[in-house]
């Protein structure tokens, strides 16, 4: 019978070669500028406009990928890229996630595939032992943990089930009838205001509340708007906690914003995206102090753990308070496991059905590193910034913003906000390196984030050369001009 599938033996030969590919890439990849040079438009303009009528060769495809597309890739898995935050990559999460394509298997409830439910809950609660999470994040317990696409989708999945909590399973019926109000600080991550907005509960109803000269939430600041709001007739649901901002890595205090919550009757979600995974090692715990006041906790291995997009960990307190609000049970998804209660079905813990087989890739990482492997790279992140710290510090030009936590350094140039700008995209022009910056007490300010999985000691280095030089040359140029 005619078809235009590949057969297992074109898929092997052609499989083959891309590995070779990502591989190439990988030994070379500190050849291309690290952000991507192009202009808008420019990718799309090379490509056709209608589709291909006939099937094209792989030899083709490819071709057009290092033609058309790499110009256009800007380079996260560089060791040069210290913009943002990290969004890490290792060759055993490339395998397992691309076992988990091979398999092709959608686990959205257990009889879809038991291993992809089973799997999953096995290696969170790994991960929640590694990390010395609270063991009622544990599935053996009241709660468990369950993969998400991202962070923001934990935070709107947490959002709604505080929302659903705090309305006594009413708002999921009736929809949003009393005036819910949710907390986070003027750090917190946008996507807990997004979330608040399409949980219906309206940004109008979400309090930014102040931070302190480290720009950590004050939790005394915080008790007294849940206590304006009380006054008024409102309702307190909901407060966000952060583990490390996005801006700078500023440490909420967890423990005192959760003894309020709980005093409250608040629902605590602890954001820790890219911190989280400094909790694999024991001298960065400090920072998690209190998080067994969380009804719910996340983080991204597919930041700073060497797994690749998408894979964030969402942990609860108490599965039954995601199942309460997110449980549909239509005909067709009835099952026998499902009905005797013995099994997970991960559909009912977030907002999408289908889901990938996420685990894998997971699995495959912790395996071949182990604890101490995330523990030795994790501990070399951090070294290296506080290196790099220490040379801001020793320079007469630069000074330190925030004293960095872990693995972000947040400096400046001395001279004003335009220069630094100047300095930084100067120096991404360079195609060199990458880095970005924040506004912090509406000052202009450089991050160095470091974190890419092949990030060494000379690659950190060379860049602080880079900036230095860098700055010294505008400077000269802003004196000649004068
Ligand atoms: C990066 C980040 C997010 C968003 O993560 P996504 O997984 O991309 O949604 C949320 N919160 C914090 C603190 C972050 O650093």
């Amino acid at each position: 019978m005619k078809n235009y599938h590949l057969t297992p033996e074109q898929f092997r030969e052609e499989g083959k070669k891309i590995i070779d590919w990502i591989a190439d890439y990988y030994e070379n990849i500190e050849k291309y500028p690290v952000l991507s040079q192009v202009e808008p438009g420019e990718i799309k303009a090379s490509l056709p406009e209608q589709p291909p009528q006939k099937g094209e060769p792989f030899s083709q495809i490819m071709h057009d990928l290092d033609e058309k597309i790499m110009s256009g890739i800007t380079h996260w898995q560089s060791p040069n890229f210290y913009g943002y935050f990290p969004s890490n990559t290792s060759f055993p999460s490339i395998l397992g996630d691309l076992v988990s394509s091979g398999l092709g298997v959608q686990g959205m409830i257990w009889a879809t595939s038991p291993a992809a439910t089973e799997l999953e809950t096995r290696v969170l609660d790994w991960l929640a032992e590694m990390m010395d999470m609270p063991e009622k994040f544990k599935s053996t317990s009241t709660g468990g943990g369950v993969i998400q696409d991202t962070a923001s989708t934990s935070a709107l999945t947490a959002v709604i089930a505080a929302r659903e909590r705090a309305t006594k399973y009413e708002s999921n019926k009736t929809g949003v009838r009393q005036k819910l109000v949710a907390y986070v600080s003027s750090q917190t991550h946008s996507s807990l205001e997004k979330a608040i907005k399409m949980a219906g509960i309206g940004s109008e109803n979400l309090r930014m509340i102040d931070v302190d000269d480290q720009f950590a939430m004050r939790p005394e600041m915080l008790q007294k708007q849940i206590q304006e709001d009380k006054k008024n007739g409102l309702l307190p649901f909901f407060v966000c906690a952060t583990i490390g901002t996005t801006s700078s890595t500023a440490m909420d205090p967890v423990r005192e914003i959760g003894e309020i919550c709980r005093a409250e009757n608040c629902w605590l979600h602890v954001d820790a995206a890219m911190a989280g995974t400094a909790m694999a090692c024991p001298e960065f715990r400090h920072l998690k102090d209190g998080v067994e006041l969380a009804d719910s906790y996340c983080f991204n291995p597919h930041k700073w753990m060497f797994t690749n997009l998408d894979c964030d960990v969402f942990w609860v307190a108490n599965r039954n308070e995601l199942i309460n609000t997110f449980s549909i049970l239509p005909e067709y998804l009835k099952n026998k496991a499902t009905e005797t209660g013995a099994v997970f079905d991960y559909r009912d813990w977030h907002v999408q059905l289908g889901r990938r087989f996420r685990s894998l890739k997971l699995w495959f990482v912790i395996r071949h590193y182990g604890a101490e492997g995330l523990q030795f790279h994790i501990r070399k992140h951090v070294e290296m910034a506080q290196n790099f710290a220490s040379w801001v510090r020793e320079s007469d030009d630069f000074e330190i913003v925030v004293e960095p936590q872990i693995n972000l350094v947040c400096f400046r140039h001395k001279s004003d906000d335009d220069f630094n700008m100047k300095l930084m995209n100067t120096v991404n022009e360079t195609g060199k390196a990458f880095f970005t910056h924040t506004k912090l007490n509406n000052r202009v300010v450089l991050r160095m984030s470091i974190g890419q999985t092949h990030t060494e000691e000379r690659h950190v280095k060379e860049t602080w050369q880079l900036i230095k030089a860098t700055a010294e040359h505008l400077l000269k140029n802003r004196k000649a001009k004068n």
